[in-house]
């Protein structure tokens, strides 16, 4: 949890363990308000002609102030500064690719007989509810589609990064109505009342799988829509003809990106046993190119990871490994005397199945990598998990890679590739991984419900 009192959150930065900036919280009574404004100015939102104009603008706003967003991000959040910047990229991209979106009606059928028509209209105010490592990718991924679909939004960012969440309200702001977006401060317990107060018809979430599901139990006395997207353990496969030196830099460009604190990152490599050394030496070689230390520092390749809780979970699974008969590699350099929530970034050997590095979402800088002997096993390996988010498989057939890839239980199956999400994809996990799609078309329907008008022509007057 955050630091602070009753009213405030302390929001510290990661890698020096200092306050960045003290956030007043909100509370209950605060969301009652906070939906009366989003009410009102929701019935202006839904005269203006062409709310795509809105989008636009607030893209270009993001993109202008990149580098102060980018700045605020790292302070709060931890990764360098170059991802911070690629984020914020994200986020005015997400605005641009949902201002070009329409969501005219739909004829379904047209005859001289019938005219059936489906309709999109918005489901009144949205929560959107995110986690820490994302903060402003994650916001714009979920504002973008619910404003342009004519809903209010109200935002409630992790309560360990809640910089940068306001610091985009102000932008924001300078466009919409005012109470159309509104960002609310607070822990978990203002979550929960987002999640069980009538006034909100949906609920957009990013976060863990167990919060996910208390957020369903929540909603479910007013069947709020869900859009839940939670945990994953994603497993790579190289297949033996697999390009290993591009396999390798592709899973490791994720697997330790924001500190591995990346929800499709691979978080499991199993490779053919004949290749494990060779593969693993490749990941200490990428590791020894890597240096850990403050984000705000340009040189900086791996930041610490965000917050307290993260730290002592990583403690606890780097402890494990060796209980668990494995083998820590490490090779990156730093990050000195730096007192913040920084993992020594490792590739791990050794572990099976039933280690609790493979098992668990680790969320961190820690890779295990696993050696198999038949691609049967190893989909029955990659399978065996309660998540289904994303997975990939490395081949130079592609033909013998896409089969593979069809085997595995997992929102989105990449070939060659790991990540990253792409604007104009719906993305989304299956198993316990989430509920709906996020990007894409999807993600902005996401945002409203379909009403059909179904239309019996005045010269059809013979059909019962
Ligand atoms: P978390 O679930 O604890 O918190 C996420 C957000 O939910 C925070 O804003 C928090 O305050 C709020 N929250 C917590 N309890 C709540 C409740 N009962 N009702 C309503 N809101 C509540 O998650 P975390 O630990 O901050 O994030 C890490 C997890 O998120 C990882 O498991 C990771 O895989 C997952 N994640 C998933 C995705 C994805 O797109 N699938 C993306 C990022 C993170």
């Amino acid at each position: 949890m955050a630091n602070g009192d009753a009213h405030h959150i302390e929001v510290l930065n990661p890698a020096t363990l200092s306050v960045v900036e003290q956030v007043p919280t909100q509370s209950a009574a605060d969301l009652d308000a906070a939906l009366r404004t989003a009410s009102t100015a929701r019935e202006e939102w839904l005269r203006v002609p062409q709310r795509s104009v809105y989008l636009e603008a607030v893209s270009e706003l993001i993109a202008a102030e990149t580098e102060s967003i980018a700045q605020v991000l790292t302070a709060e959040q931890g990764k360098p500064l170059t991802q911070a910047r690629l984020e914020v990229g994200v986020a005015a991209r997400a605005f641009a690719y949902y201002a070009g979106q329409r969501l005219a009606p739909e004829v379904l059928h047209d005859d001289e007989r019938r005219r059936v028509e489906r309709h999109f209209h918005p489901l009144g105010v949205a929560g959107l509810i995110t986690a820490w490592n994302f903060p402003v990718a994650l916001l714009a991924w979920k504002a973008a589609p619910a404003l342009l679909a004519g809903n209010a939004v109200i935002i409630k960012p992790a309560p360990t990064t809640p910089l940068s969440a306001l610091r985009l309200q102000g932008l924001l702001d300078k466009v919409f109505p005012q109470g159309l977006v509104q960002t609310l401060v607070g822990g978990n317990d203002l979550g929960e009342a987002i999640v069980t107060h009538p006034g909100i018809g949906k609920i957009s979430f990013t976060g863990s799988t167990q919060t996910g599901r208390a957020i369903m139990a929540g909603s479910a006395p007013y069947l709020k829509r869900l859009t839940l997207e939670l945990g994953g353990n994603d497993p790579a496969v190289l297949l033996p003809d697999a390009d290993l030196a591009a396999a390798v830099s592709g899973i490791a460009a994720v697997a330790f990106r924001n500190a591995g604190q990346v929800c499709i990152a691979p978080k499991r490599v199993y490779v053919p046993r004949d290749l494990h050394d060779e593969v693993v030496d490749r990941f200490v070689d990428h590791l020894r190119g890597q240096r850990v230390g403050d984000g705000a520092d340009e040189q900086t390749t791996i930041g610490p990871v965000q917050n307290a809780a993260q730290a002592t979970r990583l403690t606890r699974l780097r402890e494990s490994v060796a209980a668990d008969g494995g083998l820590l590699h490490a090779g990156a350099s730093g990050p000195g005397d730096l007192p913040g929530y920084f993992v020594q970034p490792a590739v791990v050997t050794g572990l099976d199945e039933s280690a609790e590095l493979v098992r668990e979402e680790q969320f961190g800088p820690l890779l295990p990598v696993l050696a198999y002997d038949d691609v049967d096993a190893v989909v029955r390996s990659a399978n065996r998990t309660e998540f289904g988010l994303g997975a990939s498989v490395w081949s130079r057939d592609l033909d013998a890679a896409v089969a593979v890839a069809d085997r595995l239980d997992a929102g989105t199956r990449w070939v060659n590739q790991h990540g990253p999400a792409e604007l104009d994809i719906p993305f989304g996990g299956v198993k316990q991984s989430g509920l709906g799609s996020e990007l894409g078309r999807e993600g902005l329907l996401a945002f409203t419900e379909s009403r059909i008008t179904n239309i019996k022509k005045q010269s059809d007057r013979t059909t019962p």
